[in-house]
């Protein structure tokens, strides 16, 4: 049985490339029928916090990445959280120094070693005094992995010095905690970012000071920005929280997520549709550049093509989310609306923009549309005629509407481009909508007749 873990340090938000990690390992967990856990690596105490584990845990709980075994669900193999497992790594520790594979390293206060011994100190109560457990590298040889994508590692045991893996805190070092932990959890398969690589020959020579199995390793390539340098805040929203508080649907996250070094024939797809077809050999051995407005295409492709109750549920989750209302409106109404709105745009940012007017008659005009249509002098008339001509439809249809609509220009003599875009902008304050007929169809007779009365009384407060 496949056990495979993500092994986050709660010092920030879910990066994407650690979520991407968590994808890889949860993917590789859930194709094979084994199990996905979470440990949190909080023995960094002073950069550590139990709101960035939260904030972690809940990135992780949005995207659908579920966990068999973690701090907050259990699970046989606790405790899941490295701050509660000091005398833990303490016993194993004292283990290697008592077979002389690590010692008692003292240092004074200016921080120099002064002295190693096999025998805990028992001055360490004294200010002036203090230890940590170091561990042995052998002078001479050389330690080797294979990596699932990167073949064969190897590196002179001679490049390394004795390592810390107590430090005076009492508190582990990440490359001995690790170890004993993804040796007591039974973890099988380790996925992880590629700057874990040069730690990765420390851990190995821990598993050999245990005569312990060492799990499999693959590390991934990082995800980098536009200049090539690892994706950070300097190129823009780096977080899960980011991409949720801006829009963007849980599954295209994951889309592209996935497509950042695993390739499937097709580029848009359900993570969760494809988990058998994940296959660890195929992803790319090169670094991948994140493309936000690729990201945002993916996820426009998304908005548009699933079930629209799904859309529903995830807009509604999103507005709470970012503490925006939306007026009470019926079920059908709130459908239709995004229906429609939804071809126009590619987030649930650009989905409330579009959608604003179809809710709140408090809109703004745009700029444009007031200096461009609402102040020309033929554009009294064209509302006019629109009032008049929608108000004395009975049967209000899309054909109706249309037609209608065309009869102002033809009787007007203007083209049908200034036509609707003076209607369009008088009755949504935007010159970009979905489709001008549609919209005002759902918007329905008595409101849309309502915003082109508002209108020109606007229009005749504006030039005065
Ligand atoms: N806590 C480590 C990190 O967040 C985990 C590395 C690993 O997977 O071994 O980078």
């Amino acid at each position: 049985m496949v056990r495979l873990r993500f092994a986050p340090s709660p010092t920030g938000y879910l990066h994407v490339g650690g979520a991407r990690t968590a994808l890889f390992n949860w993917l590789y967990a859930k194709k094979n029928n084994g199990k996905f856990l979470i440990r949190i690596e909080d023995t960094d105490t002073e950069r550590s916090s139990k709101d960035f584990e939260e904030i972690i845990l809940n990135s992780l709980k949005w995207l659908g990445l579920l966990w068999d075994e973690g701090p907050d669900v259990g699970g046989d193999f606790g405790p899941y959280r490295q701050s509660e497992r000091l005398e833990i790594y303490r016993k194993y520790a004292e283990k290697l120094v008592s077979e002389k594979k690590a010692y008692y390293a003292i240092y004074n206060n200016n921080n120099e070693e002064i002295e190693k011994s096999f025998e805990k100190p028992s001055n360490f109560k004294n200010k002036d005094y203090s230890f940590v457990i170091k561990f042995i590298v052998p002078k001479e040889g050389k330690t080797y992995f294979d990596d699932l994508l990167k073949g064969k590692m190897e590196f002179e045991n001679k490049l390394f010095d004795d390592f810390i893996i107590i430090k005076s805190n009492g508190y582990p070092t990440y490359n001995f905690a690790v170890v004993v932990d993804d040796h007591l959890m039974k973890i099988t398969h380790v996925f992880r970012g590629e700057d874990h690589l040069s730690n990765t020959p420390k851990q190995i020579l821990i598993y050999d000071a245990f005569k312990w199995e060492s799990p499999i390793f693959m590390h991934i390539p990082l995800i980098l920005g536009e200049d090539k340098t690892p994706l950070s805040k300097r190129h823009g929203g780096t977080s899960v929280t980011y991409f949720q508080e801006n829009g963007f649907l849980k599954d295209a996250l994951l889309n592209y997520l996935a497509i950042l070094g695993w390739s499937v024939e097709k580029e848009v797809f359900n993570v969760f549709d494809e988990i058998k077809k994940f296959d660890p050999s195929k992803i790319s051995n090169k670094s991948v550049v994140f493309d936000y407005k690729k990201l945002e295409w993916i996820n426009g492709q998304h908005l548009r093509t699933s079930p629209i109750e799904k859309i529903e549920k995830e807009f509604l989750e999103y507005l709470k989310l970012v503490k925006l209302k939306i007026a009470n409106v019926n079920r059908a109404y709130f459908q239709e609306v995004i229906t429609i709105c939804r071809e126009k745009v590619n987030t649930l940012k650009q989905l409330y923009d579009i959608s604003y007017p179809f809710f709140f008659d408090d809109f703004i005009y745009e700029e444009d549309y007031i200096k461009k249509f609402l102040l020309k002098p033929e554009a009294e008339t064209i509302l006019k005629t629109a009032i008049e001509k929608l108000n004395k439809i009975n049967n209000f249809t899309l054909e109706e509407i249309e037609k209608n609509l065309r009869l102002i220009a033809e009787e007007l003599n203007l083209g049908t481009k200034k036509v609707f875009q003076t209607i369009r902008g008088a009755v949504f304050g935007k010159l970009v909508t979905p489709g001008l007929f549609e919209s005002i169809k759902v918007l329905g007779k008595q409101k849309t007749i309502e915003r082109l009365n508002k209108t020109l009384i606007f229009r005749s407060n504006y030039e005065k």
